[in-house]
């Protein structure tokens, strides 16, 4: 088939990709210039495993283009997906300005019966919007559908090649045909293609997300618990992810969600909620816990030194909001840095993939280290809040000689607490019992 996608950001372009390792004609339109001449000449504009090798391939072999052009890319196109941001307005609803002027623009491009997929996150109702909009526009006959996009960044791919189900939300069988035909490839396996009402799909996405922030909210409440009366959350979580009416995933305690889904869904049901006289309380809290959870870490830094942070430095390990992603969207490591530096101390940082990324946020605010272990000399601890493989499974002996001090805030719990007692470190986590270094 020949399809567009318009927005090639972190959905649109693994969407693009994928679809043309299916062996579709795609065509990513973005108005990012830069990113479009950077697409064009083979460089990738974000890091997402296994990408680069599939772009590679569908480049070379003329399955995959990356134009500025909306208009021609529409006309050449038998199905359009918008992979537009919905960013959070200032009530917390999501801003569908880039995706209703992307549908009136497409609407007056049109020259033949055409597929509008909504792959953006958008409250229910929207698919209507936009039906509206392009209604007043279009000269011809086309459908709107919902296809909200379940990917995880990190493993975008992998859950894009192999999706645990695909919901589309249609309203007629021609839309339903095409789209089904459009995912075969990617459900050999057997996995549903879920077809419902438009109003549906586009709850679908948000339920899920809100569900699973509730469950990272309702373990951080449960790790702040365990902090003040003893108990470990890590024995709390195993005990519960064994019950099967549970489940084991999404129930590990940090310094809260980020990026660019969660804390943004979250805020848009509530907002929906109140549109449609459905108060989704649920959410709410689980959106006021998160963002109180961002400052765990530093509350634990400030009790460890007095409250007092002036002229201290902090090594920090990891930017990305998640490991996996160079997305530094909503991370909570922003919120960690501002709060030491407002309280007046520097900090050192590294992270495999985010560095860029975070520059462009950060500028000089920072120092940036070339490695781990540059990010820890003379540092007075070192904190964790991002939990990237590579640092699992740290040299123990470097980190003592490189620290000022043998002291560890990690706001991942990517330690087990006996290792580091017998490395001789101070260890915090998060709703674990501290370890205290041993005395000399
Ligand atoms: P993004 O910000 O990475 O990419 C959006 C792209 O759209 C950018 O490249 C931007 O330049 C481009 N754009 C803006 N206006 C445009 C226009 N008029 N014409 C063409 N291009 C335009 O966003 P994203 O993370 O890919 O998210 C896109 C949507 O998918 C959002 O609704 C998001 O909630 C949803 N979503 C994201 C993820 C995720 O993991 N990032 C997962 C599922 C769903």
């Amino acid at each position: 088939m020949k399809l567009s996608v318009i927005g090639t950001g972190y959905v649109g372009l693994v969407a693009g990709v994928c679809f043309a390792e299916a062996g579709n004609h795609v065509t990513c339109v973005d108005i990012d210039k830069a990113k479009v001449e950077s697409l064009q000449n083979g460089k990738l504009t974000i890091f997402e495993p296994g990408l680069e090798h599939l772009f590679e391939r569908n480049l070379q072999q003329e399955r995959l283009t990356f134009s500025t052009d909306l208009q021609t890319a529409v006309q050449a196109s038998e199905v359009i997906f918008l992979a537009l941001p919905t960013p959070a307005g200032e009530d917390g609803s999501a801003d569908l300005s880039y995706v209703l002027s992307a549908a009136k623009d497409i609407a007056k491009a049109l020259q033949q019966y055409t597929l509008i997929v909504i792959k953006s996150t958008v409250p229910v109702g929207t698919a209507d919007k936009v039906r509206d909009a392009m209604q007043a526009h279009a000269a011809v006959e086309f459908d709107v559908a919902s296809n909200p996009e379940f990917l995880r960044e990190g493993g975008a791919v992998e859950d894009f090649m192999k999706p645990e189900r695909v919901v589309i939300g249609i309203e007629s069988p021609r839309a339903e045909k095409i789209l089904r035909e459009l995912y075969r490839p990617f459900v050999l396996s057997g996995n549903p293609i879920l077809a419902m009402d438009r109003r549906s799909a586009e709850l679908t996405k948000y339920a899920c997300n809100v569900m699973l922030a509730l469950r990272i909210s309702f373990m951080n409440e449960v790790a702040a618990l365990c902090d003040n009366c003893g108990a470990d959350v890590d024995h709390v979580r195993l005990g519960m992810g064994l019950d099967s009416r549970i489940g084991k995933r999404f129930l590990f305690s940090g310094i809260g969600y980020g990026g660019s889904c969660f804390p943004k869904d979250v805020r848009a049901l509530v907002q929906s909620g109140e549109e449609f006289e459905a108060p989704q309380q649920l959410a709410q809290v689980a959106h006021e816990v998160n963002d109180a959870q961002k400052k765990v870490l530093v509350q634990k830094v400030l009790s460890h030194f007095d409250n007092d942070l002036k002229g201290r430095h902090f090594a920090l390990w990891g930017l990305a909001f998640k490991p996996g992603t160079d997305d530094m969207r909503e991370a909570p490591s922003l919120v960690i840095i501002e709060e030491l530096l407002q309280r007046g101390a520097t900090v050192s940082a590294y992270d495999p993939e985010a560095m860029q990324t975070a520059k462009v946020l950060l500028g000089n605010t920072i120092l940036w280290a070339e490695n781990a272990y540059a990010a820890c000399e003379n540092a007075d601890a070192l904190l964790i809040a991002t939990e990237w493989n590579s640092f699992r499974e740290p040299d123990w002996g470097t980190l003592k000689q490189t620290l000022k001090n043998s002291i560890v805030f990690d706001g991942r719990n990517i330690y087990s607490p006996e290792v580091v007692r017998e490395q001789g470190f101070t260890y915090y986590s998060i709703g674990r019992p501290v370890i205290e270094e041993p005395c000399a």
